[in-house]
Protein backbone atom coordinates (compact mmCIF):
# COMPACT_ATOMS: atom_id res chain seq x y z
CA UNK A 1 0.00 0.00 0.00
CA UNK A 2 1.78 3.20 -0.77
CA UNK A 3 2.61 5.30 1.93
CA UNK A 4 0.57 8.33 1.65
CA UNK A 5 -2.41 6.22 1.49
CA UNK A 6 -4.63 6.26 4.73
CA UNK A 7 -4.59 2.73 6.36
CA UNK A 8 -7.46 1.35 8.00
CA UNK A 9 -7.30 2.32 11.67
CA UNK A 10 -8.17 -1.23 13.78
CA UNK A 11 -8.47 -1.94 17.36
CA UNK A 12 -6.08 -4.62 18.85
CA UNK A 13 -6.04 -6.38 21.97
CA UNK A 14 -2.46 -4.90 23.34
CA UNK A 15 -0.50 -7.93 24.11
CA UNK A 16 -1.35 -9.47 20.60
CA UNK A 17 1.45 -7.10 19.44
CA UNK A 18 4.23 -8.51 22.41
CA UNK A 19 3.48 -5.94 24.78
CA UNK A 20 4.13 -7.42 27.99
CA UNK A 21 0.91 -6.30 29.46
CA UNK A 22 -0.68 -9.20 30.67
CA UNK A 23 -1.48 -10.66 34.34
CA UNK A 24 1.50 -12.35 34.56
CA UNK A 25 3.90 -9.71 33.14
CA UNK A 26 3.50 -11.53 30.16
CA UNK A 27 2.46 -11.07 26.23
CA UNK A 28 0.74 -12.78 23.81
CA UNK A 29 2.66 -11.54 20.18
CA UNK A 30 0.92 -13.13 17.71
CA UNK A 31 2.85 -13.63 14.44
CA UNK A 32 -0.23 -12.53 11.99
CA UNK A 33 -0.69 -9.23 13.63
CA UNK A 34 2.96 -8.53 13.41
CA UNK A 35 4.24 -9.62 10.34
CA UNK A 36 1.12 -9.59 7.94
CA UNK A 37 -1.94 -7.32 9.23
CA UNK A 38 0.46 -4.67 10.89
CA UNK A 39 1.22 -3.88 6.78
CA UNK A 40 -2.41 -3.58 6.04
CA UNK A 41 -4.04 -1.75 8.85
CA UNK A 42 -3.19 0.91 11.23
CA UNK A 43 -2.71 -0.96 14.56
CA UNK A 44 -4.67 0.62 17.82
CA UNK A 45 -3.39 -0.95 20.98
CA UNK A 46 -5.85 -1.11 23.87
CA UNK A 47 -5.21 -3.20 27.05
CA UNK A 48 -8.46 -2.29 28.79
CA UNK A 49 -7.27 -3.90 32.16
CA UNK A 50 -4.03 -1.64 32.48
CA UNK A 51 -5.86 1.14 31.23
CA UNK A 52 -8.48 0.74 33.36
CA UNK A 53 -5.75 1.25 36.07
CA UNK A 54 -4.75 -2.01 36.84
CA UNK A 55 -1.04 -2.83 37.72
CA UNK A 56 1.26 -5.26 36.01
CA UNK A 57 1.54 -8.73 37.45
CA UNK A 58 -2.02 -8.51 38.93
CA UNK A 59 -4.04 -11.03 40.35
CA UNK A 60 -5.53 -13.06 37.54
CA UNK A 61 -9.28 -12.35 37.01
CA UNK A 62 -12.31 -13.93 35.68
CA UNK A 63 -16.35 -13.81 34.67
CA UNK A 64 -17.88 -15.10 37.51
CA UNK A 65 -21.83 -15.03 38.72
CA UNK A 66 -24.02 -14.71 35.81
CA UNK A 67 -23.90 -15.36 31.37
CA UNK A 68 -25.81 -12.14 30.62
CA UNK A 69 -24.39 -10.10 33.54
CA UNK A 70 -21.17 -11.36 35.27
CA UNK A 71 -18.53 -9.77 37.71
CA UNK A 72 -15.05 -10.11 37.02
CA UNK A 73 -13.57 -11.70 39.69
CA UNK A 74 -10.39 -12.96 41.35
CA UNK A 75 -9.60 -16.58 40.05
CA UNK A 76 -7.61 -17.33 42.99
CA UNK A 77 -8.99 -15.15 45.58
CA UNK A 78 -12.59 -14.70 44.83
CA UNK A 79 -12.58 -11.36 47.07
CA UNK A 80 -10.44 -10.01 44.23
CA UNK A 81 -13.54 -7.94 42.03
CA UNK A 82 -12.13 -5.10 39.97
CA UNK A 83 -16.10 -5.07 38.22
CA UNK A 84 -16.42 -1.23 39.19
CA UNK A 85 -13.37 -0.63 38.08
CA UNK A 86 -13.96 -1.81 34.50
CA UNK A 87 -17.19 -0.97 34.00
CA UNK A 88 -16.42 2.40 34.70
CA UNK A 89 -13.60 2.46 32.21
CA UNK A 90 -16.05 0.39 29.53
CA UNK A 91 -18.42 3.69 30.33
CA UNK A 92 -15.94 5.96 28.72
CA UNK A 93 -13.59 4.12 26.36
CA UNK A 94 -15.52 2.86 23.58
CA UNK A 95 -16.70 6.87 22.61
CA UNK A 96 -12.56 7.09 21.95
CA UNK A 97 -12.58 4.44 19.33
CA UNK A 98 -14.83 5.70 16.92
CA UNK A 99 -12.37 6.10 14.28
CA UNK A 100 -11.80 1.84 13.97
CA UNK A 101 -13.18 -0.27 11.01
CA UNK A 102 -12.51 -3.31 13.15
CA UNK A 103 -11.07 -5.29 16.49
CA UNK A 104 -8.63 -8.02 17.23
CA UNK A 105 -9.60 -9.19 20.31
CA UNK A 106 -7.48 -11.69 22.51
CA UNK A 107 -9.21 -14.69 22.64
CA UNK A 108 -10.65 -16.17 26.44
CA UNK A 109 -10.11 -12.65 28.17
CA UNK A 110 -12.72 -11.96 31.01
CA UNK A 111 -11.68 -8.30 29.21
CA UNK A 112 -11.17 -8.88 25.70
CA UNK A 113 -12.73 -12.25 24.72
CA UNK A 114 -15.24 -12.28 21.99
CA UNK A 115 -16.83 -15.63 22.11
CA UNK A 116 -14.15 -18.21 24.07
CA UNK A 117 -14.61 -16.61 27.56
CA UNK A 118 -15.65 -18.79 30.53
CA UNK A 119 -18.25 -18.11 33.05
CA UNK A 120 -17.98 -19.74 36.69
CA UNK A 121 -20.80 -20.08 38.74
CA UNK A 122 -20.52 -21.47 41.95
CA UNK A 123 -16.89 -22.52 40.99
CA UNK A 124 -18.24 -24.58 38.38
CA UNK A 125 -17.70 -23.55 34.53
CA UNK A 126 -21.20 -23.26 33.01
CA UNK A 127 -20.11 -21.72 29.04
CA UNK A 128 -16.91 -21.56 27.63
CA UNK A 129 -18.28 -19.08 24.78
CA UNK A 130 -19.11 -15.72 26.89
CA UNK A 131 -17.59 -12.22 26.20
CA UNK A 132 -15.24 -10.15 27.91
CA UNK A 133 -16.47 -6.98 29.50
CA UNK A 134 -14.30 -4.72 27.27
CA UNK A 135 -15.55 -6.79 24.25
CA UNK A 136 -18.77 -6.56 24.95
CA UNK A 137 -19.04 -2.82 25.75
CA UNK A 138 -17.12 -2.68 22.25
CA UNK A 139 -19.60 -4.39 20.18
CA UNK A 140 -22.75 -3.10 21.70
CA UNK A 141 -21.35 0.77 20.90
CA UNK A 142 -20.57 -0.01 17.45
CA UNK A 143 -22.75 -3.39 15.89
CA UNK A 144 -21.51 -2.80 12.51
CA UNK A 145 -17.64 -2.96 13.75
CA UNK A 146 -15.93 -5.44 11.94
CA UNK A 147 -14.39 -7.96 14.68
CA UNK A 148 -12.28 -10.90 15.37
CA UNK A 149 -10.66 -13.07 18.00
CA UNK A 150 -6.82 -13.87 17.27
CA UNK A 151 -7.39 -17.29 17.55
CA UNK A 152 -9.74 -16.90 14.43
CA UNK A 153 -6.50 -15.59 12.54
CA UNK A 154 -5.21 -18.88 11.70
CA UNK A 155 -8.50 -20.28 9.89
CA UNK A 156 -6.79 -18.54 5.66
CA UNK A 157 -10.68 -17.90 4.58
CA UNK A 158 -11.58 -16.87 8.02
CA UNK A 159 -8.09 -14.54 7.81
CA UNK A 160 -9.49 -12.97 4.85
CA UNK A 161 -13.06 -11.96 4.95
CA UNK A 162 -11.95 -10.15 7.81
CA UNK A 163 -9.14 -8.44 5.91
CA UNK A 164 -11.93 -7.88 3.08
CA UNK A 165 -14.43 -6.71 5.62
CA UNK A 166 -12.23 -3.78 6.84
CA UNK A 167 -10.94 -2.50 3.96
CA UNK A 168 -14.58 -2.40 2.37
CA UNK A 169 -15.59 -0.16 5.23
S1 LIG B 1 -6.30 -9.84 26.90
FE1 LIG B 1 -6.94 -7.70 26.95
S2 LIG B 1 -6.90 -7.11 29.10
FE2 LIG B 1 -5.72 -9.01 28.92
S3 LIG B 1 -3.59 -8.33 28.66
FE3 LIG B 1 -4.45 -8.60 26.61
S4 LIG B 1 -5.18 -6.57 26.06
FE4 LIG B 1 -4.90 -6.55 28.27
Amino acid sequence: MPADIQKPRVGISRCLLGDPVRYDGQSKANTIVLKQLSEIFELVPVCPEVEAGLPVPRPPVQLTGSIQNPKLTGRDDPAVDVTGIMQQYCHTKPAELEQLSGFIFKSRSPSCGLNSTPVFINGECVTEHSRGIFARAICASYPELVVIEDTELEDTSTLNRFISAVLNT
